[in-house]
């Protein structure tokens, strides 16, 4: 092609235009930073809180839901908002970085327009930024922080520990660092975190004798006034786990040991009184409408991104609930005016953290470095390209778990495939290769196994049923924060208004009803149980990478979803 004078001027006309506007976009990207992270100083007390990141060092892309479904009290509240529903409660305007930080709406151009978000060289830039502001601030870890990635599963959490001692975590509570087992989790916290990171959690105790196994609290001095930090871990870790992970140690929610905990740290001197809290925020909700003294709920486990702490009424004062997020995207940042003793105001923040906003620390960065350096190879092995954006998140399905359960139905000759409702799993978008990396962004688990079982109709309606329960039950203390277990092959109709055993109906598998009493073939993963053979199957990621290096190309797929009646 042959350009003219005039072509020649023209071209040039639109570079110097778009260099301009480049320009204009990274001066209103740096107003817009200095505005969201320069947060006016307030009070005297200050915790920044982190949760569930899933071991996410870097940053990533995260999708939040399209579909959280609650029902009964919880129907059209935080943390059951999605898409615009939600934009509207909140204020936020479509398009904007807050809702792409908040919600799912145009996430594919929102994520390449606005880049990744969390990382922990940038989380830590932002932290070292809010303490120089909060003098005495206190770094909250909600847990959920030391699995999720292949780098924490292959160094035994090394990386993560490293990571938070570093950022300087001063109290953490915990769920899925339950399941590297009671003795890596005492040596961690008898050697690594010695004088530095308070290990707490009032819910668990000795299944012989009950007593306490960790500090229920930790009170520390800040600005002259004493705060506690209560801990509350998972309830249901030993049921949504393997068992043989904590044979030593029962949980629960221990709402009356809580009670008499406030009371103990009250009683101790603290004027503010917190619970760093891995219940998931619908049991926080309740929790905090029937147990009186606590200023603050601090959550985590349902990896709600609330832009706003909801102000809860119990018969002796209010209580705020906060909800964190996961994967390193938010940071909170909760301020108290404390004075004669007690809490006279608040100021809180959710701070989304835009990876391209942030400088990274180069301590942090380092450190990464050095855990990567040794995996490096096997993290950046291409397994197949996708022509689809590969999520995890929303009440039934996800098309990352649509790619295992497909997977899962080839690979074992199985008519169906279950897969579990985990809520972590980070986002690829389109047009990518899925790395060895990305599949363990999904997959990393110490107990990976892949299982083929002969289930009958009955049996596999009983499993959704019970799933089920444990998501739509309206107690939210008889709910566990995943989301429903992801089935392939499988039609089904739920209700999710109805009774245990009575939700799940229509259930089909090619176009024929499911028979009761007939056997049908039935892949999975993840089993809780405790038989060795049954753990010593092939794991997931192996099953996985065979079929993507077979597959070659995940072209866009349909979602095997129930029909929702209501
Ligand atoms: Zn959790």
């Amino acid at each position: 092609m042959r350009l003219d004078r005039r072509d020649f001027l023209q071209i040039l006309g639109l570079a110097c235009a778009s260099g301009m506007e480049l320009k204009s976009d990274a001066i209103a990207a740096q107003k817009f930073a200095d505005a969201l992270y320069e947060i006016p100083t307030f009070g005297n007390v200050h915790f920044l809180h982190l949760t569930d990141s899933h071991a996410q060092l870097q940053p990533v892309h995260y999708r939040e839901p399209s579909v959280n479904l609650g029902f009964g009290l919880e129907r059209g509240k935080p943390p059951h908002l999605v898409g615009e529903q939600l934009l509207n409660f909140y204020g936020f305007k479509p398009g904007s970085r807050e809702a792409y930080a908040f919600s799912s709406l145009n996430f594919s151009s929102a994520a390449r327009h606005y880049g990744r978000v969390g990382g922990f060289a940038h989380l830590y830039t932002l932290i070292k930024q809010l303490r120089s502001s909060r003098p005495g601030a206190l770094l909250l870890d909600g847990g959920d922080t030391w699995q999720g990635s292949a780098t924490a599963l292959w160094s035994n959490a090394q990386d993560m520990v490293d990571a938070a001692l570093l950022l300087g975590v001063d109290v953490m509570t915990a769920h899925w660092e339950m399941t590297l087992g009671e003795h890596r989790l005492n040596e961690i916290i008898d050697n690594d975190f010695k004088n530095k990171v308070s290990f707490v959690a009032q819910n668990i105790k000795t299944s012989d004798f009950g007593d306490p196994v960790f500090e229920p609290f930790a009170l520390k001095s800040m600005n002259g006034v004493q705060v506690a930090v209560i801990g509350q871990a998972f309830p249901y870790t030993p049921i949504a786990h393997p068992a043989h992970f904590v044979p030593n140690w029962t949980f629960g929610i221990q709402e009356e040991n809580l009670q008499i905990t406030i009371q103990q740290a009250r009683a101790k001197g603290a004027s503010v009184v917190v619970l760093l809290s891995h219940n998931g925020m619908d049991v926080d909700l309740k929790l905090a409408s029937r147990v009186t003294g606590l200023d603050a709920i601090l959550g985590g486990h349902t990896h709600d991104g609330i832009p706003k702490p909801v102000l809860v009424s119990n018969p002796a004062g209010k209580t705020l609930v906060t909800n964190a997020g996961s994967n390193g995207k938010f940071l909170g940042v909760l301020d108290f005016q404390v004075k004669y003793g007690r809490v006279q105001d608040f100021q809180y923040k959710l701070l989304p953290v835009f990876s391209n906003l942030i400088t990274p620390d180069p301590d942090m960065s380092a450190l990464i470095q050095r855990h990567r350096q040794p995996f490096e190879a096997k993290l950046s092995e291409p397994l197949a390209f996708t022509d689809d954006l590969l999520y995890r998140r929303g009440t039934f399905n996800g098309t990352f778990d649509q790619l295992i359960l497909n997977g899962l139905m080839q690979m074992r000759d199985a008519e169906i495939a279950l897969s579990p409702g985990f809520r972590w799993g980070t986002t690829l978008l389109s047009q990518q290769p899925i790395t060895f990396e990305e599949l363990l962004n999904q997959t990393a688990i110490t107990y990976p196994a892949t299982t083929l079982n002969e289930l009958s109709g009955k049996g596999i309606k009983d499993i959704l049923e019970d799933v089920a329960d444990n998501l739509f039950n309206p107690d939210p203390y008889y709910q566990q924060g995943g989301d429903m277990v992801r089935v392939g092959g499988l039609e089904y109709t739920i209700d999710p208004t109805q009774t245990v055993g009575k939700r799940v109906s229509n259930l089909t598998l090619k176009g024929q009803s499911l028979d009761p009493d007939k056997k049908y073939k039935v892949a999975g993963w993840a089993s809780v149980s405790a038989d060795e053979n049954v753990r010593a199957g092939q794991p997931i990621w192996d099953l996985m990478s065979e079929y993507l290096r077979d597959l070659k190309v995940v072209k866009p797929m349909k979602l095997n979803s129930p029909i929702l009646k209501r």
